[in-house]
């Protein structure tokens, strides 16, 4: 199945790198505080896609389990290191085009700084929305390139690319920004309901973040987060989105299997090539018995990227 070019982290130091010493401890509490304004308190199960080292996982502690998404490996590690081996923590490396989880499993999902690297975005979200149960929140997290920085750029003729328009824009390799209208659009279409905006990291410039303390950088950045209501002109936005069915899937009107005890790890899971569930569990591998194909589970990551026939 030939799914669109993927940003692959393997054997990335992006956490050391872009994090833990990148001068982003800004952007990182600014994202905690719209994280915090956005999700819901508690609830049973939540998908972070492109969890990366679990920069934001401890955030969701309010959920009873934690499924970490993410396409490398290594990166699932790291996270592992980070949180433990636990009931609380399910890895899983797979390709966000192709998620192997049964419909309306999630009651939230998260998707933080990842949409920036996807080629075919709807593609993406409209897997999200397959695997959200009906009412299910859905925290998007997208670069925005209708930024003031972009807009200037672009009027002083320092820029080529326009950030009026609705298409998004490729402006590195797998690096992507996109308008806010096409965003809300692609959500609405699939059936959500968009219940709060937020923009975030006003003040990302070099010479801000070096002469003001971080601490009151991000309480001006908390305090601005609120205009996303009005406007967007930051470089980031957060979004919280609903899904709302117009006539719930007779499949969706049960009980979702967390609330009646059949919550095993292994009833979340589908054959993301032909779709069949349940899979059956080999210790090493699940099989899927619609297609014959194994996916290796080892040192506690389930792996769907390519099966290990
Ligand atoms: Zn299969």
């Amino acid at each position: 199945m030939t799914t669109p070019p993927i940003c692959d982290y393997e054997g990335s130091d992006y956490q050391a790198s872009f994090w833990d010493k990148g001068g982003r401890e800004y952007e990182d509490r600014a994202e905690a505080i719209a994280l915090k304004r956005l999700l819901p308190a508690q609830g049973h199960l939540l998908l972070e896609l492109g969890a990366g080292a679990g920069r934001n996982t401890t955030r969701y502690r309010g959920f009873e389990r934690i499924v970490l998404l993410d396409y490398s490996r290594t990166q699932l590690e790291q996270a592992q290191q980070r949180l433990g081996k636990s009931d609380k923590y399910v890895y899983v490396a797979a390709d966000a085009y192709r998620l192997p989880f049964v419909a309306g499993l999630f009651d939230a999902a998260t998707m933080i700084r990842v949409l920036h690297h996807m080629a075919d975005a709807p593609r993406a979200l409209g897997q999200v929305k397959d695997v959200l149960s009906s009412d299910g929140v859905f925290i998007l997290e997208y670069a925005n390139k209708l930024n003031l920085k972009s807009i200037l750029r672009y009027l002083l003729g320092r820029q080529k690319w326009s950030p009026f328009t609705r298409d998004p824009v490729e402006f590195v390799k797998l690096n992507f920004d996109f308008h806010p209208k096409a965003i809300r659009s692609w959500l609405k279409d699939m059936g959500f309901r968009i219940e709060k905006t937020l923009t975030l990291s006003h003040f990302r410039i070099g010479l801000l973040k070096r002469i003001i303390p971080t601490g009151i950088l991000v309480f001006f950045d908390s305090l601005a987060q609120w205009t996303g209501a009005w406007w967007q002109l930051s470089p980031s936005v957060f979004v919280k989105a609903v899904r709302r069915d117009a006539r719930p899937e007779p499949s969706r009107r049960g009980i979702p299997p967390y609330l009646h005890g059949q919550d095993t790890i292994l009833s979340y899971f589908k054959c993301p090539d032909c779709s069949h569930s349940p899979l059956v569990d080999k210790s090493d591998f699940l099989e899927c018995p619609g297609c014959g194909k194994k996916w290796g589970v080892k040192d506690g990551i389930c792996d769907f990227r390519e099966p290990i026939n």
